[in-house]
């Protein structure tokens, strides 16, 4: 039967409404995605567990990162270090001393908050009211619409940017200058109120350290206080002489690490977008002073093209240059992805300067330099990190991908569906197998199939229930591929292929089957994309 389907959210512009949004994370539990943490104890704030489905999506996101690093560059090796460090690290890197977000206090319900955080949601308000002036004269002025000429006229328009102009350029300054008192005021001259008292009756802005710190050996023998570490990088940078050596590497190269971080975050909120264990991949750069600007610019380039290989809208990505710089840097910038509550980093590109490698070589005694044969002299190498987190990336993809359709039958009936359009490289489960009845053979016909294919690709096996209900169980998950068999099977060694975006199907040979599924599934396909 002959099946089309409509979204009933526009795909590109994706779902918006906090609902959707509710939705999206009761559909990741629901299908094995992500659980809260220690359900059964109700859960653990900002702690997320990540199931059967999830783990698949999670380890392919990694594969992807890891390859375009590793696979795709000579210079680019990577390391896994221990989680656990010398607490000196974090003294050197500045992390014990600034690793601080500014906090303030509702006294009425005793809620935290960051203060940036608050004043980029009223920033976010005002630029919501922007857009729907815009959609209201669209609709008023029809076909004669000049978005451009209305934005550059409107009163009102021109009213509301001023104030955003004027809120985000006190914002920075304040928090360049660490002004706390400077961010009170302005919370409290831009009338924010407490989402959960309604009150505007606020503490004063405090620094608050987002390190989580343990104890290591028995406190009989004076147990020294180490950190949980609050990125990965930390862990490469003090490894870039043994890889520098072991290595043979020369300038410039980089050192790629895949692993969690842990952040004691204030706000912890949207999900697994802010965690407060989390895990992040990141890549230092090793370059020679004087060229790390241009090595930024590359870096930025290279990494927006691994976002958009995976084809989920060029218009969903952006760059956002930091207007404070965080105190190892020289330039930074954020690719923001459009999640449904706006826009938001997914990664950071830092230019950092040689700051870490010299606050190291200072406070352990050791010469971290590097001979440049071509310069003829020693210097301590200039870094530039691109910084990505596993778990806002997933949450990218599930947030694209999730798709609630009304399907139409040839018949005139209707029907609903949700489907995750997860990219199929990235896919949990690339195929599933499906007898269209468990008798004549046919069972076994697809369990044969099945073990073929399984070398290669994460397949599943169904049987049970009608081949419409376990087609929904693989949209539900986002499974690109069914194969159907039937009992033409039988006689002619050929399947159905069942397309999960189109739903359309496809007589193929069975012979066929592994080819056809491998090039749209396989991670060389994006891969080829990045450096085409
Ligand atoms: P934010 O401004 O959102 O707190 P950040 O600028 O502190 O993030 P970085 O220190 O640059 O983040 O970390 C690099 C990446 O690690 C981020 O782009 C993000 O994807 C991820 N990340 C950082 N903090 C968290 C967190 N608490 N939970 C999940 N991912 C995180």
């Amino acid at each position: 039967m002959k099946l089309t389907a409509e979204n009933n959210d526009n795909q590109s512009t994706m779902a918006t409404t906090e609902d959707v949004f509710k939705k999206l994370i009761a559909h990741a539990k629901e299908y094995g995605f992500i659980f809260p943490s220690s359900d059964i104890y109700d859960g653990l704030g900002a702690v997320y567990d990540y199931g059967q489905n999830g783990v698949e999506l999670k380890n392919n996101i990694k594969k992807y990162w890891w390859d375009s690093m590793v696979l795709l560059h000579e210079n680019i090796v990577g390391i896994d270090s221990a989680i656990f460090m010398h607490p000196t690290i974090w003294k050197a890197s500045g992390h014990v001393d600034a690793f601080n977000d500014p906090m303030i206090d509702n006294k009425d319900s005793k809620k935290r908050y960051r203060a940036d955080v608050l004043l980029e949601e009223h920033i976010q308000k005002l630029e919501e009211k922007i857009s729907k002036e815009v959609e209201k004269a669209a609709k008023r002025f029809g076909d004669q619409f000049d978005e451009g000429m209305f934005l550059q006229t409107n009163p009102r328009v021109l009213e509301v940017r001023e104030q955003v102009a004027s809120v985000q350029n006190r914002m920075n300054e304040a928090l360049k200058t660490d002004n706390l008192q400077a961010l009170k005021t302005l919370i409290e001259d831009c009338g924010i109120v407490c989402p959960i008292s309604g009150t505007r009756n606020w503490t004063d802005v405090r620094q608050f350290n987002l390190m989580f710190s343990t104890e290591m050996g028995s406190t009989a023998e004076g147990a020294m206080k180490v950190y949980l570490r609050p990125e990965t990088a930390q862990g490469i940078f003090v490894n870039y002489l043994n890889v520098q050596k072991t290595g043979r590497m020369k300038i410039p190269f980089g050192i790629a690490q895949i692993g969690k971080a842990f952040r004691n975050e204030i706000v912890a909120r949207q999900f697994i977008f802010r965690m407060r264990e989390f895990e992040q991949m990141e890549m230092q750069f090793f370059v020679a002073p004087g060229t790390e600007l241009e090595w930024y610019e590359l870096w930025k380039n290279t990494r927006l093209k691994w976002h958009q290989a995976l084809g989920m809208g060029q218009e969903n990505y952006r760059f956002h240059k930091h207007e404070k710089l965080a105190h190892y840097a020289n330039a930074a910038s954020d690719i923001e992805f459009r999640f449904p509550f706006g826009f938001r980093e997914v990664e950071g590109i830092h230019s950092r300067t040689n700051f870490d490698l010299s606050q190291h070589q200072e406070y352990s005694g050791k010469k971290i330099q590097y001979f440049d044969p071509e310069v003829n002299q020693s210097y301590v190498p200039f870094v530039v990190e691109t910084s990505i987190g596993v778990d806002r990336m997933f949450l990218s993809i599930l947030a694209h991908s999730f798709t609630e359709e009304k399907i139409t039958r040839e018949d005139g009936t209707t029907d609903e569906r949700v489907v995750m359009r997860i990219p199929p490289q990235l896919a949990p489960v690339k195929l599933a197998v499906l007898p269209l009845v468990k008798k004549d053979g046919l069972a076994e016909k697809a369990l044969e199939i099945k073990n073929q294919l399984r070398f290669e690709f994460n397949c599943q096996y169904d049987e049970k229930d009608s081949i419409g209900r376990r087609y929904r169980r693989q949209d539900a998950i986002g499974t690109p591929y069914c194969i159907t068999i039937d009992h033409q099977t039988m006689t002619d060694e050929t399947v159905t292929i069942r397309y999960r975006d189109t739903m359309e199907q496809e007589r193929v040979q069975i012979k066929d089957l592994q080819a056809i599924i491998s090039d749209k599934v396989s991670i060389r396909g994006l891969l080829q994309k990045i450096v085409s």
